[in-house]
This record gives C-alpha cells, structure tokens and sequence, in this order.
C-alpha cells in the first residue's frame, strides 16, 4: 500500500526540555491541524526536526520511541547544524529575502553549505521510510533543496512541495547567490504550491529568468518531466477557532476582560516578533489615531499581543528594543489615572485565551510589511460569532487576496492606517455584520482540511497524467 510521507523542518509536537526531562506536547498550529488527519492514518509518517538538540544516543532512542508512537521520525541536529542551517541561512538569508528585507539578508558559504547538507540530512531520512510508491510532501524554505534530491534518488516518486512564505520577484530572488540551486532544488516536485497566484507568478518569472525553462499555464517543461505550479491558499480548522471562541471558558475570560477594561474599545494586535508584521509602524499609526482623533483619548486601548521569537538573531533584539521604546513613549504621552493606551503583552497565549481575544476585540490590526497568508486574520474572523468587528488588513498579506471585505490598507502609509482605524471604530454595524459576513462564508469553506484535499487531489492528478504521457 502507498504511504504518505510528510517533511517539514519542525514536527507537529514540540519537545521541550526542563531540569533534564524530555517533555512531549503536540502542536496547536494549523499545518499540524490540517496534516493531523493524513500522517495519523495508516502508515503514513511526518519527518521532521524535534526543535531542540538532542545529542546523546540513549536519549535520541528515547525521543525516537516516543514519537513513533504518533506517526513522527525525528531528524536530529548537531548545535552546528542548528545555527548554520536554521538560524542562518533559512532565517538570515531565505526568510529576510524572501520577504523582500535583502538589506537584513547574510550571504555566507557556510551557511549555505550546513544548509545543503542538512537538507541531505532530511534526504536521507525520507529515503530510509519511503517506498518507491509513496507520496512525499515537503514543506517550507528551509526544504528548498529536498525535492532535487528526493526525485534524484527516487526518480518515479511523487513529489510534492509547499511555501508557506511568500515567494519574491526575481530582481530580489537573484541577489542570493544560489539562488539557481534553490529553484533547481524546489523544481525536484511533480507540484508546487504558493499561497497566491502573485507568488506563484514570481516563480515562474524567475526560472524563466534564471533558468531560461519555459511554462505554459503553469506548467514548466523540463525536458524528460514537467512541473506543475499552482496557488493554494492555506486556509484554517474554522470549527476550532469559532466553537472555543464561543464556549464557556471563552466567555469567562471576557467578562473579566470587560470589568477591567469597562466601556473602553479594544483595537487587538497580535503578531510574532518579526520586522515583517510592521509592529513599529502599526504603533506610529496608533500615535497619529490619538493625535488626529483625540476623542480616541480614554475610550480605546491597543492591546498588543508580541509573541516572543528568534531571539538569537541580531535584528530581532534591536526591534524588540525598538517596540519597547515605542509602547513606552506613547503610553507616556497619553495615559491618565484610569486608562492606559496600550496594553502590552510579551508572551504567547493559549487558545482559549487568544479565542477570548479575538472575540473581544471591535477590531484587529493586521498590517504586516508582508506576510506568506497570515493566519491570525482568518482566525479573528472565525471568532466572531455575533459578527461584530472589523479586520484592517494589510494588501501585502497573502490573506489580503481572499478577505477582500476587510479594510485593506498600505502598512507604511501611517495616516492612512490612522484613518483607517478612525473609519473601524466608527463603522456601523450593519455594514460590520455585513463584511464579517462574507469573510466567514469563505474562511470557512476553504478552511485547512479542503486546503490539504486540493493539494493532495492536485498532486495525484499531475503525477498519473505525467505517467500516462510517459507510457
Ligand atoms: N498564536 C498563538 N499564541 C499567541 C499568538 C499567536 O498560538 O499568543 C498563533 C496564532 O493563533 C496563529 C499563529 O500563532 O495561528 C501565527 O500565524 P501567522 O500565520 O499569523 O504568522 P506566523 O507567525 O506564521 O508568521
């Protein structure tokens, strides 16, 4: 029978260490979501890093057990690899590029060469469990050379490949020095997926211009095979984020939520420290809101959610410092006895409590710079059982492509975000109910589980019909 074989860099349960004792907690993400229900049945297996060193050979054994239990192969990774593959050139060089920050991107021959050889690393492992009838399905940047390497192994099997980050216009691309092997690598696929048709379009320019291989419809021929090319956008499990965003313990967090903050409107901000999410330029734009509308002043409260991340990297510590000063500065400016304008909050929450929030909020600040999709916008709308709300997007979310009944908006045009912000406090609720609407009606049919069936669908569609050419 043929197996489905899934490969990401992280593996859907986080393994954390405290006090020397290995702890096992599946993850909440959507792609672990969406996934759940392929690699946990039957055969099928996720390949992927277990997020922490792991060196020791009796504790490798023990973390290999463990996670055979639930369907997943660790792949485990040296301290050097860590820094050279992940930390460097997967986050110092493809995530700024890909991103289009090229001024934050490092260029570094060894980076790029731990990068290769962890991704032979992967190689192997997938080698090790696949048959030659199985279906393999890799995920994100950190992957981008795994495909060549899989369909040069095992030419015949059925490949699949999908970005979760945007996918940037040649010009950018171009300026990494590898950046021939990097299509190359991804080219290994039958099928490649993006978020949006946009990403997918710069694919296509790029190897065209880089690799002068030519596509028709999305197809690129290259010679003995071709690749198909499509967009995808991922969505997310809706029943999950609207059923707790409606339960009880939901709803407790609110009225406790409501007695501190009183009559007091709250505008809700939730991102992970990354300088993609705009974090800086949404403060300065809060800044003008009360300056421009100062009826504002004591009736509204940001409450900002920063989820701590890449903590080792030189560039988020300094924009950490650089929101730090911010919050401070505006807070100093405006706040009284009773009210605060913004409220806070370095950490992660968990479901119920950022369902609480979701729920809360009159209105969700989503202003990255730019952003693959951007998952916490569908999750906001999902939330929102009484339609009431309004989502403020950025058009250079990959979301931007689907909410069209959100407000859409340039993040680095300040006092238009400023308006915009006036504009969503002041809207009437038909008009909310009527957008929230809409928004829902298609979050929920393209939520995850029809994102994996499209894909899954599409990739065994090209695969027989590149085998039906062949024979
Ligand atoms: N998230 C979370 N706890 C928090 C804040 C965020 O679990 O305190 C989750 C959120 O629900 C969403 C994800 O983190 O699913 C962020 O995904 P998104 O696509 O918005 O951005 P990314 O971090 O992948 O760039």
């Amino acid at each position: 029978m043929s197996r489905t074989i899934i490969v990401s860099n992280r593996l859907p349960t986080k393994v954390q260490r405290t006090a020397s004792v290995l702890s096992f907690t599946p993850s909440e993400g959507g792609l672990a979501t969406g996934l759940g229900s392929i690699y946990k049945s039957d055969d099928n297996v996720w390949v992927g890093w277990p997020g922490l060193s792991i060196e020791g050979e009796d504790e490798q054994q023990h973390v290999v057990e463990q996670l055979h239990a639930d369907s997943m192969r660790p792949v485990f990774l040296t301290d050097a690899e860590i820094k050279g593959f992940y930390e460097g050139f997967s986050n110092e060089t493809l995530w700024p590029t890909f991103h289009y920050f090229s001024q934050y991107a490092v260029y570094d021959l060894t980076q790029w060469e731990t990068y290769r050889a962890v991704n032979e690393k992967f190689c192997h492992a997938v080698l090790e469990l696949a048959g030659p009838d199985d279906t393999i399905w890799v995920h994100d940047y950190q992957l981008l050379l795994l495909p060549q390497m899989l369909r040069k192994a095992r030419p015949e099997s059925s490949i699949g490949f999908f970005l979760h980050i945007p996918f940037p216009s040649y010009e950018l691309l171009r300026v990494i020095p590898w950046s021939k092997e990097l299509l190359e690598g991804m080219l290994g696929a039958d099928l490649i997926g993006f978020h949006t048709f946009g990403y997918m379009r710069h694919f296509l320019s790029a190897v065209s211009h880089l690799l002068g291989a030519t596509s028709q419809n999305g197809i690129v021929e290259l010679g003995n095979r071709s690749v198909v090319v499509d967009s995808f956008p991922m969505g997310i499990d809706y029943e999950k984020y609207a059923t707790t965003a409606a339960s009880e313990e939901a709803a407790g967090h609110i009225r406790q939520y409501r007695e501190a903050l009183q009559e007091v409107r709250v505008i809700l901000s939730i991102d992970r420290l990354d300088y993609t999410k705009g974090i800086a330029e949404r403060l300065k734009a809060y800044d003008l809101l009360l300056q421009r509308h100062p009826e504002w002043r004591g009736k509204v409260t940001l409450l900002m959610v920063v989820v701590p991340s890449r903590d080792q990297v030189a560039q988020y510590q300094s924009l950490k410092e650089e929101i730090d000063e911010l919050v401070g500065r505006i807070n100093a400016a405006y706040s009284s006895i009773t009210w605060t304008p913004i409220q806070y909050f370095y950490r992660s929450y968990p479901l119920e409590e950022l369902s609480a929030l979701y729920r809360l909020a009159d209105v969700a600040l989503v202003t990255p710079m730019r952003d693959g999709m951007n998952l916490v916008a569908k999750e906001f709308v999902a939330s929102k059982e009484g339609q009431q709300g309004v989502l403020i997007l950025s058009e250079r979310a990959g979301a931007a492509r689907e909410l069209s009944d959100a407000l859409i908006i340039n993040p680095t045009d300040t006092i238009q975000l400023a308006e915009v912000m006036h504009e969503a406090l002041t809207m009437p609720e038909e008009e909310q109910v009527q957008r929230m609407e809409s928004m829902q009606a298609l979050v929920r049919q393209y939520n995850v589980h029809h994102w994996v069936e499209l894909f899954m669908n599409r990739l065994f569609y090209s695969k027989n019909k590149q085998l039906t050419l062949a024979t």
